[in-house]
């Protein structure tokens, strides 16, 4: 189902799929699935899209976001009344295999009643089936960009003909690495093109990229936070950067912490944080985007199944974890960014169940600190009696 994750770009009146002027063919599927009014990034970006502008999109998944492409790019497709002899003519590139094969079911619900094929093709699997889908005249290709490189390496694809052109997930793109491969991507794609970017965050390095690839783009943003559950209990311990590995053992050893999601800044801290767990017995996972995919899905398992007691993860790498009677969050590091500690804290304190925020703050966070607390608008409780404050 989709989330509401916002309540600031909530519309007051009552929005239907047929006012976004969406073709018949396309909401009789919307109406078999329910949907029963666009989400609010749907509501913003679908009009714009379908005017044929680029759009810089701030929205995390859960809030509808493929359907505000796909949709829009379907119609078009539709409106040009492409053909198996067409070439491809949409280019979705995604960063897991997970978020490519979800975005390609969307885009099978959503085409039942087109003429339009598409295809979803990612690495470490057997190439064979995604090259006889290919040679079958695709329209729409999703694709992870590695296994999109290999086979245009190979011959298979041509991206000449691309008029849309969608990232998705960029920030997760970044930190999975895979800017090097997007570089070399770009430049087979034609200079004329409606490009539509999504991502999680508008950090710096993400705003680079887009600016790099968008033109005269829309902004549509739907994930601003500035409100902490009031079920989650928050304190912060004032400590020295090199103290905070002794501090998080003490933590953990000394409170009835059943299950804790730890959050560090960097894939390296994550990793170091979990090898100093581990070798002082408490058992511990890191997860982050340099981690293999089946590494990760096991770490996630184990959590989840409880034989692994603390997950460490960074921000991006947290995105898509969703654990039940989560109890704790640890902030090993204050984020840069207010608004991640909001998000970061949210993992706890869902559905009605209390929820416990750590943080720990050495003295060139105290900025960071302050801005949460300018955020929250609210003093986090200070625990001093801590044997390295
Ligand atoms: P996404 O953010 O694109 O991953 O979508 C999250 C979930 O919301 C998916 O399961 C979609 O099928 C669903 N969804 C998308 N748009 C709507 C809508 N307008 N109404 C209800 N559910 C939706």
């Amino acid at each position: 189902m989709y989330l509401q994750i916002s309540n600031n770009n909530e519309q007051k009146h009552r929005m239907t799929f047929e006012q976004l002027n969406l073709i018949q063919p396309l909401l009789g599927p919307l109406d078999k699935m329910g949907y029963v009014e666009p989400t609010p990034i749907q509501q913003q970006s679908i009009p714009h899209i379908l005017e044929g502008r680029d759009i810089f999109g701030c929205a995390q998944t859960g809030t509808g976001k493929t359907a505000a492409f796909a949709l829009p790019i379907l119609q078009m497709l539709d409106a040009k009344r492409v053909g198996p002899k067409s070439g491809i003519k949409a280019l979705i590139l995604a960063p897991t295999r997970e978020l490519a094969l979800q975005i390609n079911e969307n885009f099978e619900l959503y085409a039942e009643n087109l003429n339009i094929k598409h295809c979803v093709i990612f690495g470490g699997v057997n190439q064979h089936s995604q090259v006889n889908a290919l040679r079958n005249g695709i329209n729409v290709l999703i694709a992870t960009p590695g296994r999109l490189l290999d086979l245009m390496g190979q011959g298979f694809i041509k991206l000449n003909q691309v008029e849309y052109f969608v990232l998705d997930e960029a920030d997760r793109m970044l930190d999975m690495g895979f800017i090097h491969d997007i570089k070399r991507i770009l430049p087979k794609l034609p200079e004329k093109k409606q490009t539509i970017f999504f991502s999680a965050t508008a950090a710096p390095d993400i705003k680079k990229l887009a600016d790099g690839l968008l033109k005269n783009p829309v902004s549509v943003n739907v994930t601003p936070v500035s409100s902490a559950s009031e079920l989650v209990e928050q304190s912060v311990y004032y400590v020295e950067k090199d103290k905070k590995r002794s501090l998080l053992q003490y933590v953990l050893k000394n409170n009835d912490i059943e299950h804790a999601l730890v959050f560090t800044r960097t894939k390296h801290g994550a990793d170091k944080v979990a090898k100093e767990l581990n070798k002082s017995g408490i058992r511990a996972e890191a997860i982050h985007g340099n981690k293999s995919q089946n590494a990760r899905e096991r770490a996630l398992a184990g959590f989840k199944d409880r034989t692994i007691r603390i997950l460490v993860a960074t921000d991006i790498a947290s995105r898509g974890i969703d654990v039940d009677r989560l109890s704790h969050v640890i902030n090993f590091e204050i984020p840069e960014v207010a608004e991640t500690y909001v998000h970061r804290i949210g993992r706890t304190g869902r559905a009605g169940s209390l929820g416990v925020a750590m943080s720990f703050c050495a003295t060139e966070e105290i900025p960071y600190m302050k801005s949460v607390t300018k955020l929250l608008n609210k003093k986090i409780n200070v625990v001093e009696s801590h044997p390295f404050a």
